[in-house]
């Protein structure tokens, strides 16, 4: 095995502070990583970030309002004072302010698309290059199902994770070279916040739709990026893995 692959890596992971984040950042702290919360809120990712150490992992939290272009660049220039090179970036991090097209506000648009998307492209322009230089890297961006598919009341969301995939297969392309791999997983319906307040007639439609009968856990989309960012993966880039239980096909 070369050098490169018994080192250490180094993962980042966004919106680790909750939900399919945190289990990310959990699932690649196990895998031996040393692993980066980002969430919004310092204590959302403070306490991810400690219960992985106490667990008997190395994790450290950063704050970074990943809408903001500014703070991710600052964030990455720090990751790179403290690590010759980010190996894993996983770009998880995403809101929903879903509503009919007429009644969408501008401000909806705008912070879907920079919540979702625009922090992808951030991320990568600061953390890619390293990545390129070492030729070694991983890089999942978290899409979704109705960024394949679709769905009404959601056109800024949709697009915000269709534009996900459309950024991971050129970036697969432009970095293969370098053998940095980029791949989307993209989740069905899986409990977590972003889903519990959902309505219960939605739910109801939504699991009628699933042919494997149960909403999805954070634990099956971890599961998959863990995989994505592992050595045994090295072969696979630009693609995009529905974990849905069979609802996209
Ligand atoms: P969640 O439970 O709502 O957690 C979202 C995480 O993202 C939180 O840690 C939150 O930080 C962080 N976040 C939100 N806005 C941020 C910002 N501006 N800056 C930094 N961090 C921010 O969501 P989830 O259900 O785990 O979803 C995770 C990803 O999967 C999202 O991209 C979502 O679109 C995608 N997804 C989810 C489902 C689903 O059914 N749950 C389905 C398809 C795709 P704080 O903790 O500080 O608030």
């Amino acid at each position: 095995m070369s050098e490169e692959n018994t080192k250490q890596k180094t993962a980042v992971v966004t919106g680790a502070g909750r939900g399919i984040g945190k289990a990310i950042a959990e699932a690649l702290a196990r895998d031996g990583m040393q692993v980066y919360c980002v969430s919004k809120s310092e204590s959302s990712c403070g306490s991810a970030a400690q219960s992985i150490c106490e667990s008997g992992g190395n994790a450290h939290s950063l704050p970074v309002d990943v809408s903001s272009g500014e703070q991710i660049r600052t964030a990455c220039e720090k990751l790179l004072t403290e690590n010759e090179c980010i190996d894993v970036l996983v770009n998880n991090a995403g809101i929903t302010h879903d509503n009919l097209l007429f009644r969408m506000e501008e401000d909806d648009w705008n912070n879907v698309l920079n919540t979702n998307l625009s922090s992808c492209f951030h991320w990568i322009k600061s953390l890619g290059r390293p990545m390129t230089r070492k030729r070694w890297g991983r890089i999942v961006n978290v899409s979704s199902v109705v960024g394949i598919s679709g769905n009404a009341g959601q056109a800024n969301y949709s697009a915000a994770k269709a534009g996900m995939i459309g950024l991971t297969k050129s970036l697969a392309r432009e970095f293969a070279a370098r053998s940095v791999t980029v791949n989307a997983v993209a989740p069905g319906f899986i409990e977590t916040d972003m889903t519990s307040g959902l309505d219960e007639r939605v739910k109801e439609v939504a699991l009628s739709q699933i042919p494997l009968k149960r909403f999805g856990q954070v634990e099956d989309i971890a599961e998959m990026t863990s995989f994505l960012c592992s050595e045994k993966a090295s072969y696979v880039t630009g693609q995009v893995f529905t974990v849905d239980g069979g609802m996209v096909m």
